[in-house]
């Protein structure tokens, strides 16, 4: 082997340098002209009578080919052809004998000589032919080592394991690294197949034992493999194993070897990869795809009759955005992974939670025959939300909307699941928060509904399609004349006309669509305002009262685009009263309150709108200054039938009058409440028996003919 490949690459004619050494000038010049009768070859001979001399000429030049005779002057025997090969290990030696010390010839070979010449049967043909021979055959050992070294080099450098299995006496060899591999030192484990197949991962005992077999028939051209190795700990570690059988003629195998890799690094990698792919990185819940992917398991399941009904809950914090707006984003951050802890902690194994996004959540639980299980998982969720979260010394309490999708409805794909839980969710939400909705097919008409009008309404809000109108505030003494107006938005409809704020403020909240409307109103209003002043002049002059939406008062440059407004229009701050509900004042987002108290500062009134519906309480009236607040109109309502209605009102009335806050009674629609809020010395009240709110010619027409009522 090795020789043709070898004679290949050698051509005729070819020059090859050769050593001779020989002490005979006869026998020298003998192999000088032998080799130069050659037509094979082109000699260059270098000659050389002393083998010390021969040594030095070695070690100096390169030579194809060494021609050695036995019996030196200054070397004889064995020794000779020893201290040459010892001299240049890797070139092609032929011994030069005579008849007598043939026995001498044939222990060189042995020891590494490429060939024997008889010197007096040598003749021309006899020699080329073994110069070449032993050329190539040098050459191809050379080769073989070479490789031989590459494989040694790069079994090293990939830090392979290596194994050998012998079939015909059911033994291996494992290589100290394949051991090392698993923590075993060379003595801990033995030669038997069990080490190894023992230690693969059960699960993937089967698959190895059918790649193995699938090779050992002769269907894979190699092993090919990765599994789990059970290791010195105990612990499993991913290998690659890959091997060829070694077969005899009839293509058994008898034997079998190959390497072990471990790639437990790449592996985890991907196994990192793959979970990420399906993870929320902040909370490590299951993300949207992993979420749909299970709810379309559950959905084939269900539709196989493989698996009960089950039920989607899809929630999202109320006013989550408040948390992040006072209190920062790395707190809103760690609400979210102590909100993600405790909702894996209540529920059941094999149900799922997911973070959807935001603070969106979204639970699939199974085996749930009808909405009622469903119902209480939702109150378990409102339960957990609910229990105090202590964060980096805050304490946050949470509520969510939840939206709950029963398979029941009938489901073809998880997105219609999702879209429903969705709409229900924000039924729960416009149904006023910390509550569950379960969605029917109403709600779907109603949603679609809902789009439309956000459509218009975003379409709207580009166009400037809004109008004005102003409602009288009047004040209540003995001469009751105009002291103010409220501005109350209106949508000109393209199809429905005049459309009420009640029917899209809140769709307008909902957007953020109700910051460049709010600036639009407000900007209106002042304008409007201010050329009322001159237009009837009074002392104090008329002032105005804007609703102002929360949404408005979390910007930071709030501020200072109120004030160019009011630069814009002249109207003066004090004549300005900005109304908010109690909502606002309760979230007290950091920089809602920090704004307010700026404006405050300005000289800007602050109303509080709605007074009496919402959690507030009179001491944050104290707490914020406020100037002034708007008693809701549902107690005034009540003034002539309901006797604590009127202690109420009493209540609120002396509060601020002790406090200095002024006061306006909303919603006046009859003489006998009039008459009530009179007698308690209610300052100023508004509502349907004074004038209901009036378009801008309408309204300067009730100026100009000085109502009294
Ligand atoms: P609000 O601020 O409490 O405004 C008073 C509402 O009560 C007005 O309804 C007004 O027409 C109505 N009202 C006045 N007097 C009477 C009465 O004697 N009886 C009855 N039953 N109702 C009376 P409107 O204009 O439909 O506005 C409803 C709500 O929409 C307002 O309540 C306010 O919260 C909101 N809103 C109106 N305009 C704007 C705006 O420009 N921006 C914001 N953010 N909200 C607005
Ligand atoms: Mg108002
Ligand atoms: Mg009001």
């Amino acid at each position: 082997m090795g020789l043709g490949r070898a004679s290949a690459g050698m051509q005729r004619d070819e020059l090859v340098r050769v050593l001779l050494v020989e002490d005979s000038p006869d026998h020298a010049e003998l192999i000088f002209t032998k080799l130069r009768r050659s037509k094979r070859i082109r000699a260059d001979i270098d000659h050389a009578d002393r083998l010390e001399k021969g040594l030095r000429k070695l070690e100096q030049n390169k030579y194809d080919v060494v021609l050695l005779d036995f019996s030196l002057p200054d070397s004889f025997g064995i020794d000779t052809f020893r201290r040459t090969h010892q001299a240049s290990p890797r070139t092609p030696i032929i011994v030069l004998t005579s008849l007598d010390d043939n026995e001498l010839a044939v222990q060189a070979v042995r020891l590494g000589a490429q060939d024997y010449l008889v010197k007096r049967e040598a003749d021309t043909r006899l020699l080329v032919r073994s110069i070449l021979y032993a050329i190539e055959r040098a050459t191809a050992e050379e080769a073989l080592l070479e490789s031989e070294e590459r494989y040694a080099l790069a079994v090293r450098g990939a830090n392979d394991g290596l194994w050998d299995w012998n079939f015909e006496n059911d033994r291996v060899f494992f290589s100290p690294r394949w051991k090392s591999m698993l923590g075993f030192s060379v003595d801990d484990v033995g030669d038997s197949p069990r080490e190894w197949l023992d230690r693969i991962h059960p699960d993937d005992r089967p698959p190895f034992r059918r790649h193995l077999d699938a090779h050992l028939s002769g269907s894979t051209e190699q092993l090919e493999f990765e599994h789990r190795m059970r290791n010195l700990d105990g612990g499993y570690i991913w290998v690659l194993a890959r091997g060829v059988a070694v077969r005899d003629e009839n293509g058994k195998p008898y034997r079998m070897a190959g390497s072990q890799t471990d790639i437990t690094a790449r592996k985890r990698a991907e196994h990192q990869l793959q979970h990420d792919a399906l993870h929320d990185s902040l909370t490590g819940l299951a993300n949207r795809v992993l979420f749909v992917d299970r709810l379309a398991c559950a959905l084939a399941d269900l539709q196989r009759q493989a698996s009960p009904h089950f039920a989607v809950l899809f929630f999202d914090l109320d006013r989550f955005k408040n948390v992040n707006d006072s209190l920062g984003h790395s707190m809103g951050d760690k609400l979210l992974v102590g909100i993600a802890r405790r909702l894996e902690h209540f529920l059941r194994p094999g149900d799922t939670v997911a973070r959807l996004g935001g603070d969106e959540f979204a639970v699939l639980i199974h085996r749930v025959d009808d909405a009622s299980g469903a119902i209480h998982v939702a109150d378990r969720i409102q339960d957990v939300l609910s229990m105090n979260f202590s964060i980096d010394g805050h304490d946050v309490m949470v509520t969510a909307s939840i939206g709950i999708a029963h398979s029941s409805t009938g489901y073809s794909s998880p997105e219609e699941i999702l879209r429903d839980a969705d709409i229900a969710m924000y039924r729960a939400k416009a149904e006023g928060k910390a509550r569950y909705e379960i969605f029917d097919r109403d709600m779907h008409q109603s949603a679609v509904a809902l789009l439309k009008l956000e459509t218009e309404l975003r379409r709207s809000v580009h166009r400037g399609d809004f109008l004005m109108h102003y409602q009288p505030i009047v004040s209540l003494g003995n001469i009751v004349r105009i002291v103010g107006f409220e501005g109350l938005v209106r949508w000109k409809h393209p199809e429905r006309g005049i459309v009420a704020p009640a029917n899209f403020i809140a769709i307008a909240e909902e957007t953020g669509l109700i910051v460049p409307l709010g600036w639009w109103v407000l900007r209106e209003s002042c304008r409007q305002t201010r050329r009322w002043q001159e237009q009837f002049p009074a002392d104090p002059p008329l002032w105005i009262s804007v609703n102002m939406s929360g949404k408005l008062f979390m910007k930071s440059n709030m501020v200072d685009e109120l004030l160019g407004i009011l630069e814009e229009t002249g109207l003066e701050p004090r004549d300005l009263r900005l109304e908010v509900t109690e909502n606002v004042v309760m979230d007290h987002a950091d920089l809602a309150v920090r704004n307010l108290m700026e404006l405050r500062a300005l000289g800007i009134q602050l109303s509080i709108d709605d007074f009496g519906t919402g959690y507030s309480s009179l001491s944050y009236l104290q707490r914020f200054h406020y100037d002034q607040l708007k008693i809701d109109r549902s107690f005034i309502s009540q003034l002539s039938s309901r006797g604590d209605s009127r202690a109420i009102v009493e209540t609120i009335l002396n509060l601020a009058n002790s406090l200095g806050i002024g006061v306006v009674a909303e919603g006046i629609e009859t003489a006998d409440q009039v008459d009530h809020l009179r007698k308690m010395q209610c300052p100023h009240g508004q509502g349907f028996w004074f004038s209901r709110p009036l378009n801008v010619p309408a309204a300067e027409e009730l100026m100009a003919s000085s109502p009294t009522w």
